[in-house]
């Protein structure tokens, strides 16, 4: 979530009726910036496992390290050192739980994409969350294990529906797992910002304690929307981590001893406001969508849709040739061939640009509120949230 995303957010949200243009509480709570790049090793672009490592840990390592240095050592990360501080901790993400960000906060590993050696370390090393919430019950119940029934006989507490995230318990450790690997789309999930009601739950399980209690929340799929160059689903993923920062601004105002420190670990997609020559950037058609374009490709390969009811889907017309990019195209992988081309009949109206399907270079934003926040003003590195954080902790 480079300075594009949360700069796209504001016109996004914006009311066109009113002469002014609304601040956001993206806004309301910027304090400064920070630089991104990984280890000498792996160049100038970091990718989400040295991102956070460096956020959990203060210390750089090369692309695909968790919480390993570059020699292989592990690190320790503010989550647990937290909790060697009696302090409840959890972790809320809408990745699979075992994905880079959150396997950074837990535990260690030379490679981020050992999705199954990480998985058995949240068990084998010792259950450390209080609460973890997110997607990846693939990882956790296998041919060759179910960590899932382990976790449950050792006193833990699985939920696998949104539902349940209203009762939790707080003496037993609970674990959430909503799909399969990453949740849907905010845009397409049946539970209005997720991200917000399993920050809620979590909060009200961990907040009952005298020692405090650290959570790490991750908005993990506005980076997805950017590798995908999607902006209709990266804007919905925005609004559900908005949501979750103004119930956050509600919470501190209510308990002022708390902090919260938001960044990103690096921008993603090059997105650009303002393409093809234009000055001129038009999020209308984005506020009107009610579906991914993923979901909407996959209701064209499904049945024959006429031009009216697609119009009706997208909340805008369509020209005869972008109806036949839709239907008169032939593709091994037909779903992702016209979900491509819904992405870029949306770039086209709105005047999106992007760069790369990666990462990119750019510094990053730090918003902070509550206690302490301003140590995180002004320019810093990735590195210097961390050990901000550990001193606070100490
Ligand atoms: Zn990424």
């Amino acid at each position: 979530m480079g300075p594009a995303y949360t700069t796209a957010y504001r016109y996004f949200v914006d009311d066109p009726d009113t002469p002014s243009i609304e601040k956001t509480v993206f806004d309301r709570h910027f304090v400064g910036m920070a630089s991104t790049f990984p280890a000498r090793e792996s160049g100038y672009v970091t990718d989400s496992a040295a991102g956070a490592t460096a956020l959990a840990t203060g210390v750089k390592s090369y692309n695909g390290a968790i919480s390993v240095d570059s020699d292989k050592r592990p690190l320790t990360s503010v989550l647990t050192f937290a909790k060697a501080k009696n302090k409840k901790i959890g972790v809320v993400v809408t990745s699979q739980v075992n994905h880079a960000t959150p396997a950074t906060y837990l535990t260690h590993n030379e490679d981020r994409n050992n999705y199954n050696q990480i998985a058995d370390s949240y068990v084998d090393d010792g259950w450390k969350t209080d609460v973890l919430l997110g997607g990846g019950l693939k990882y956790f119940h296998r041919e060759d294990r179910n960590l899932i029934e382990e976790f449950k006989k050792d006193n833990g507490h699985f939920i696998n529906h949104y539902q349940q995230l209203s009762d939790l318990p707080d003496n037993k450790p609970v674990l959430g797992l909503f799909a399969n690997i990453g949740l849907p789309w905010a845009i397409d999930d049946k539970q209005a910002n997720r991200l917000k009601t399993m920050t809620k739950a979590a909060i009200s399980a961990l907040s009952n304690t005298e020692g405090g209690f650290f959570l790490l929340i991750e908005a993990s799929q506005i980076d997805w929307g950017g590798h995908k160059n999607d902006i209709a689903t990266a804007m919905a993923e925005m609004h559900d981590l908005a949501k979750t920062l103004e119930y956050l601004e509600v919470f501190v105002a209510e308990n002022p001893d708390t902090l919260v420190v938001l960044t990103a670990d690096h921008s993603t997609g090059g997105l650009s406001l303002g393409a093809n020559g234009k000055y001129e950037w038009e999020p209308k058609v984005l506020r009107q969508m009610t579906m991914s374009p993923q979901a909407i490709a996959q209701k064209i390969t499904e049945q024959k849709l006429n031009q009216q009811t697609l119009n009706t889907m997208l909340n805008f017309e369509l020209t005869d040739e972008e109806y036949a990019l839709l239907y008169e195209i032939e593709a091994a992988d037909l779903v992702n061939a016209i979900t491509i081309n819904i992405r870029q009949i949306i770039d086209g109206r709105t005047n999106t640009g992007w760069s790369t399907s990666a990462h990119n270079a750019v510094d990053v934003q730090v918003f902070a509120l509550g206690n302490s926040k301003n140590i995180f003003s002004g320019s810093q590195d990735n590195t210097d949230i961390a050990k901000k954080l550990f001193k606070l902790l100490k």
